[in-house]
């Protein structure tokens, strides 16, 4: 039986991911601080033996034994909650990858670093593909958590250049599906939530700035076949899918599916705010075995709504 450590399996992607190995058969220790990380994703697991939750912030070293993946997340990931505070955001990439690094080579193990679509900032070059450089301001205020990304990417090359280490390292974009935090301040949440309880949609900007929105189901397949791809596939991959709306699109599907008095109402745009996001999958086509997003928007946003109804009541 696989050892498997996931670390922020307690956030949105990490509770997903975790019930699909423990599904898978593997022995899953989940290692979240639960910065944003919260206790109600992983409740279900917490009665099966094949499941351990261990309660540390990766910044600090881990000593683990006989672990055979490790899959890395643990990062603050939406722009309110990495801004909170910038620094620690920025630690938790470096100091954790670096950590998580070491363990994985004590252990001879595989890795998997979690990266984003941040890494190409307010992108110049649309779709984006892996081999586009980005384009991130390394002083503005998205800056600790795409530099710190970027940094976590150049340290798993380096790791396995220097040391053999066996990496693995995915580009993820926009995810939505249950067990999203709905504090999260993210548009999907955002507009979910805000059309439940009958209050503004709160467009930043004027809405035109788009993004491709993955539901996790499809994203966790992708992540299960990265992480069993062959040996010499190291990435960066992309994962995402390819579908592009504007926020003011998805502020009316959102409408159209939710019965409510909701209005739209527009607000200022945050700073470095990307203005166009949509992921080139050509690359994980071809070597994730023909994998792409099975799931429409429309079709995700049903359980979607679901969670968040349940959740709020
Ligand atoms: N956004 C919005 N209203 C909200 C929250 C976000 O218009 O209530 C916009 C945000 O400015 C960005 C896009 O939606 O252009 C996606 O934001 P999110 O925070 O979900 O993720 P990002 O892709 O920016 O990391």
């Amino acid at each position: 039986m696989k050892r498997i450590l996931v670390t922020g399996g307690a956030g949105f992607v990490g509770s997903n991911l975790c019930a699909r190995l423990l599904k898978e058969g593997s022995h899953v220790i989940c290692v979240d601080n639960l910065y944003t990380g919260r206790m109600v994703n992983i409740e279900p697991f917490l009665s099966n033996p094949e499941f351990e939750f261990l309660n540390h912030n990766i910044i600090e070293p881990l000593e683990l034994e006989n672990i055979d993946e490790i899959y890395n997340l643990a990062c603050p990931a939406s722009p309110p909650h990495y801004q909170k505070s910038p620094t620690y955001t920025t630690k938790t990439c470096i100091l954790g990858i670096i950590n998580m690094l070491e363990l994985a080579t004590k252990n001879n193990a595989k890795i998997m670093q979690f990266s984003t679509s941040e890494v190409y900032g307010d992108p110049l070059v649309h779709p984006q593909v892996e081999s586009y450089r980005g384009n991130v301001n390394p002083i503005g205020i998205r800056s600790c958590y795409d530099e710190g990304k970027r940094c976590a990417e150049t340290l798993c090359f380096d790791y396995n250049r220097e040391f053999g280490t066996k990496v693995k390292v995915i580009r993820i974009f926009n995810t939505y599906g249950p067990m999203m935090d709905p504090e999260d301040g993210r548009v999907v949440s955002n507009f979910i939530i805000q059309a439940l309880k009958g209050e503004d949609i709160t467009i930043y900007g004027d809405g035109s700035q788009t993004r491709s929105f993955c539901y996790v189901d499809d994203l966790v397949e992708g992540i299960i076949r990265m992480m069993n791809s062959r040996d010499d596939f190291l990435g960066p991959v992309n994962l995402g899918n390819p579908g592009e709306f504007t926020i003011r699109e998805l502020a009316d599907i959102v409408l159209e599916m939710i019965d409510t008095k909701s209005k739209l109402v527009c607000m200022d745009l945050p700073k470095d705010d990307p203005t166009q996001r949509r992921p080139d999958i050509t690359l994980a086509k071809s070597e994730l075995g023909g994998w792409e997003p099975k799931v429409p928007l429309r079709e995700g946003l049903v359980p979607t709504i679901e969670y968040f109804r349940n959740t709020i009541e």
